[in-house]
């Protein structure tokens, strides 16, 4: 019997589970805040460490990271919130303290991965995954293949400019998608708005969030709809150019944003129908919410562990 271990690393909490060859039932799960005692590093391994099964081989340790990463060489480029995770070689480190392979891959990819083997997409060869949450990330399933580019960089599907010259994103540049309709930014435009005069159920708090707009736009709330709106027509637009791109047969919309659905997804396919170039590009396409939900990095690092290790994917 072996044993596939996977860990998903959050910004705020470390997950780790022990799946037997064959099962996507956990035997064991253990979770361990990011931040503590000790580097992220020092934890990560003491939450593997506790679930090393007594009986049966590790086959891999497969990790789930919230950053920028090259999965040939299993080095994380940097990982917001994460400190000393800059060019931090993870892959073999782990290879070196536990003495078994150990591959690595970026949580949204691997959410696209998890998704096209155990959830939503099950059965499409070409899949597109978008997470709508803090920041905006995904992953293209292309041919049954996860789309990793040179370094493993593919897929930053939050990180294309909508608007020239619009706010400052967080990775430096301006008008990326990210920085126009993930959560901050739906929860910022309302207070902007409101600042300005604008009226809103929401007036008065001192700190809102895009869960809390998108509550008062189900209850009707106008401006809260807009913002919601604004969002989805930016990621619309985006998605135009993704299915020119990619032509996958389904898209999956996960992160907590998607959580709004149709007040946002209800304009993310108006502008969708305004801004491709083909009708065709429509036809059958699936346009499905996330199924694995809080799991989606463990059981995407399980089907990145289940994959064979050549070619590449
Ligand atoms: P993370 O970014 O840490 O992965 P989430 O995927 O939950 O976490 O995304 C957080 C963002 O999603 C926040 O902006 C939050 O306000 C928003 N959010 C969470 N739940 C909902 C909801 N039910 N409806 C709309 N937005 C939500």
């Amino acid at each position: 019997m072996t044993i596939i271990i996977a860990l998903d690393i959050g910004g705020t909490q470390i997950r780790a589970a022990a799946f037997r060859r064959g099962s996507t039932t956990p035997e064991t799960v253990q979770r361990t805040p990011t931040r503590g005692e000790g580097t992220a590093f020092e934890r990560m391994c003491a939450l593997i460490q506790s679930i090393w099964p007594e009986h049966g081989a590790v086959e891999k340790i497969v990790v789930a990271l919230p950053g920028p990463l090259n999965p040939e060489t299993g080095v994380i480029f940097s990982a917001p919130n994460i400190a000393g995770w800059e060019n931090f070689p993870i892959g073999p480190e782990l290879e070196k303290r536990f003495g078994v392979p150990a591959r690595i891959g970026n949580d949204a990819n691997l959410a696209a991965l998890g998704e096209w083997r155990f959830g939503v997409a099950q059965g499409h060869h070409h899949v597109l995954y978008l997470t709508i949450s803090t920041g905006i990330g995904g992953g293209v399933i292309s041919d049954d293949r996860l789309l990793l580019g040179f370094r493993g960089l593919a897929g930053e599907v939050g990180h294309v400019t909508v608007l020239p010259d619009g706010p400052l994103c967080g990775c430096g540049q301006r008008g990326h998608l990210e920085t126009l309709a993930a959560g901050p930014a739906i929860a910022r435009y309302v207070q902007e708005q409101i600042k300005g005069g604008a009226t809103s159920s929401l007036q008065g708090k001192k700190k809102i969030t895009a869960r809390e707009v998108s509550e008062a736009a189900s209850q009707g709330d106008v401006l809260a709809i807009q913002a919601l709106e604004r969002a989805g027509t930016y990621i619309g637009q985006a998605l135009a150019s993704y299915l020119h791109l990619f032509n996958p047969s389904i898209v999956i919309f996960g992160g907590g944003v998607s959580f709004s659905g149709n007040l946002l997804l209800g304009p993310v396919k108006a502008a969708l129908e305004k801004h491709v170039m083909d009708k065709s590009y429509l036809k059958d396409l699936v346009i499905a919410n996330a199924a694995l939900g809080d799991d989606a990095g463990l059981m995407g690092a399980l089907a990145l562990g289940l994959l064979p290790d050549k070619p590449d994917n």
